[in-house]
């Protein structure tokens, strides 16, 4: 199948799907293709800062985000010995001095991924086909044929664009297709998230973020530690750092 589209996006992750309400706000038609089923379904990131609560404000969703968000003063860590243990001592969340009508929170990005779908998915101008996964493009005189496939029937299909925006994250495939090289080491950390669930606000007795020790049998060597803060009262992930570069 052969279509003609100005934009295609790659990734609908927090910047494709950014992208595509900006291209909507100018009324530029887009396919944004997301080789995933759905959103991430995973926390991943924490915190969404002052700049982008004020970018969130502008396109009137600001509102929606804070739904997700833990209570103000909540962005402290306390190290303890346990989760229901000795406590420390704990960090003190940033002042809010009231330099900008909008304030950070404490959302994790799934939450982010879905409002911004929601919101992307109100307006007619451009689609979002999630469980397409973008194959590769040729730069041609006049346009970009960008070639892609349903993952679920590997059906393919050819686009006709003006633009390709690479928003597929770190591992870029457009981008290693356009020769744009990563600079610095490409492994700054390895780590891994676990989310839990459990009213762990009630055996806590508050939202604070934990950070306390923990040991990785197969890196002995290296730093490693467990870091977790609330999503809400009910979802924790824990972050470790099996391994860093020093
Ligand atoms: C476990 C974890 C914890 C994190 N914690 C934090 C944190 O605490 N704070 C923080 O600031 N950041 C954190 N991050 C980083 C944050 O998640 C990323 O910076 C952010 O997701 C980048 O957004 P993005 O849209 O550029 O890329 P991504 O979110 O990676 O989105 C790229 C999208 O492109 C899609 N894609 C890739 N290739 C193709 C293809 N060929 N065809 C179609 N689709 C494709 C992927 O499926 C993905 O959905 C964390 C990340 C992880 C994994």
């Amino acid at each position: 199948m052969q279509r003609k589209i100005p934009v295609v996006i790659v990734g609908g992750g927090p910047v494709g799907l950014s992208m595509a309400i900006l291209l909507q706000r100018f009324g530029v038609e887009f396919v944004l293709l997301e080789r995933s089923a759905t959103t991430t379904d995973h926390p991943k990131a924490r915190g969404t800062y002052t700049r982008t609560m004020e970018i969130f404000r502008q396109w009137g969703i600001d509102g929606l985000m804070k739904r997700h968000a833990l209570p103000d003063g909540s962005d402290f860590f306390s190290f303890c010995e346990s989760m229901t243990g000795h406590e420390w001592g704990r960090t003190n969340p940033e002042p809010n001095i009231g330099h900008s009508p909008c304030w950070k929170i404490i959302q994790s990005q799934d939450t982010v991924e879905s409002e911004l779908l929601d919101h992307a998915r109100k307006s007619s101008v451009g689609k979002v086909l999630f469980g397409h996964e973008f194959l590769h493009f040729d730069e041609g005189a006049n346009s970009i044929t960008v070639t892609s496939r349903q993952v679920a029937t590997g059906e393919g299909t050819t686009w006709q664009a003006q633009y390709v925006i690479a928003a597929d994250g770190a591992t870029s495939a457009v981008r290693r297709q356009a020769g744009i090289e990563m600079r610095g080491p490409s492994t700054l950390a390895v780590m891994a998230l676990t989310a839990c669930g459990g009213e762990v606000a009630t055996t806590t007795g508050s939202t604070r973020s934990i950070t306390s020790r923990c040991r990785f049998s197969r890196s002995s060597s290296s730093r490693s530690g467990c870091i977790s803060r609330p999503l809400c009262s009910t979802r924790w992930p824990m972050k470790s750092t099996a391994r860093c570069r020093s």
